[in-house]
């Protein structure tokens, strides 16, 4: 526990009650910058980060409370307008940053005044991420950045940007590399839309030429950058068993309601309705036990249970609410579908649009946040204990591999 040694869990939750108490006096969620930045200020927004950072060094089990009572009065939500920032990035800078870029970054994060990516994947370097290319090369108290990063989600709406760039070549390649913020309207850096199947650009291919960094940006110790960003990759699959998320569980509303609207019958398609709410509903509860065995010390190997489901779930679920179509599946009405916000994490009702989009964006699950077989290499080598995968180049210089 890292609950102040002070306070008992009575006392805890009298001062909760008192802060929430103080955060919705009169509150009417017209301004919903300003409700964040008031609940950043009352330690409310993450209870587990420090004091003056958003939190109040609470056990991270504490935030639930908060949740539920910011839901049950209505309170706008910041998690999906900003879910990389929150749900990635934050954790990251909260567990690796200086004093300084924690007050730096964590409210404007927070309030949604700045929105956050993550440069990490590159053409060459996917699942293989420690063999990324990109350089960073010292000039004075600059880094200068040269490299292509892709799949970068919401880059093209974003101001700030957690990347990985590589900073010793000579070093093996999971020693080599440092952790830098990027601001993402610096000169230099070049971000161009990929439009997907979907037809949203949710993501974009980002090029960085001799974008020019401080050293006071980087975050961690030189040459820290797997360290760091795997607190960044544990937390990312961390958000696929949050149940305020919910994905694979939360698309089984829309193929209930579409079961009702196509006023289907079948018993046959029933049961298998059937079997997939049981599903959704055992990962929904294992996924309320994943979040509350969040530690002080972050999300372990667990994530990557409820990211390995929760992919192919989701998949199932969307391919099942699909066929209820029938021909009308068909008709999706091309690429212009309201933008990239429109449908993510809805709760209905569903549109025709949104189970065509699903059923197309959930292609994507199973190889976003670490593909579906990385997770399972981690469950294997993390939670069974099992022989690691075959790793012939983790003390061969950088620049000595062979690359694609
Ligand atoms: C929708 C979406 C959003 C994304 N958003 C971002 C983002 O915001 N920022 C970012 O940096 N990246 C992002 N990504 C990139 C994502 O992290 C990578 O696509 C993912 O890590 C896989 O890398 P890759 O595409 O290069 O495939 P590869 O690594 O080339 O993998 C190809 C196939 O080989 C398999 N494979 C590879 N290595 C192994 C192994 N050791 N054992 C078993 N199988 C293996 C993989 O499972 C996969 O099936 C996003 C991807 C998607 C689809």
């Amino acid at each position: 526990m890292t609950n102040p040694a002070s306070l008992d869990d009575a006392a805890i939750e009298a001062l909760l009650k008192g802060k929430l108490d103080e955060l919705l006096d009169g509150e009417d969620f017209a301004d919903p910058k300003a409700f964040w930045g008031k609940q950043f200020d009352l330690g409310l927004s993450r209870v587990y980060f420090a004091s003056g950072h958003g939190g109040l060094k609470l056990d991270p089990s504490w935030q639930q409370l908060v949740d539920d009572r910011l839901k049950a009065a209505g309170a706008p939500s910041n998690r999906v307008i900003n879910g990389i920032g929150l749900g990635f990035a934050a954790p990251t800078i909260e567990a690796w940053g200086t004093e300084e870029q924690k007050r730096r970054y964590l409210r404007p994060m927070f309030t949604t005044d700045e929105i956050w990516c993550q440069l990490f994947s590159e053409p060459g370097a996917g699942s293989d991420l420690a063999g990324l290319a990109t350089r960073a090369v010292k000039d004075g108290d600059e880094w200068v950045v040269n490299g292509q990063k892709v799949w970068t989600s919401l880059a093209h709406q974003s101001d700030q940007a957690m990347l990985v760039a590589r900073t010793d070549p000579n070093a093996p390649k999971h020693k080599g590399l440092s952790y830098f913020v990027v601001d993402i309207h610096a000169p230099g850096v070049d971000v161009r839309p990929l439009r997907q199947m979907t037809g949203e650009a949710e993501f974009n291919e980002v090029y960085l030429t001799d974008v020019r960094l401080p050293d006071s940006s980087r975050i961690g110790e030189l040459g820290t950058g797997w360290k760091v960003s795997m607190t960044t990759l544990a937390n990312e699959r961390q958000t696929w068993v949050n149940p305020d998320i919910p994905r694979g569980a939360g698309f089984i509303g829309a193929a209930v309601q579409t079961w009702r609207d196509q006023g289907h019958t079948d018993p046959a398609r029933r049961n298998d309705l059937v079997k997939l709410w049981i599903k959704a509903e055992v990962y929904r509860l294992n996924s309320m036990r994943a979040a509350q065995a969040i530690t002080a010390d972050g999300p372990g190997p667990e994530g990557s249970i409820g990211k390995v489901v929760s992919a192919e779930l989701n998949k199932e679920i969307s391919s099942f609410a699909m066929n209820l179509l029938g021909g009308e599946g068909l008709t999706y009405s091309g690429y212009d579908v309201g933008g990239v916000k429109a449908s993510r994490h809805s709760d209905g009702p569903f549109s025709l649009v949104d189970v065509q989009r699903s059923f197309l964006r959930a292609r994507a699950n199973s190889i976003e946040a670490g593909s579906t077989e990385i997770n399972k290499n981690i469950l294997a080598e993390r939670i069974l204990g099992l022989p690691g995968d075959v790793k012939i180049d983790r003390n061969t210089p950088w620049n000595e591999l062979k690359r694609n």
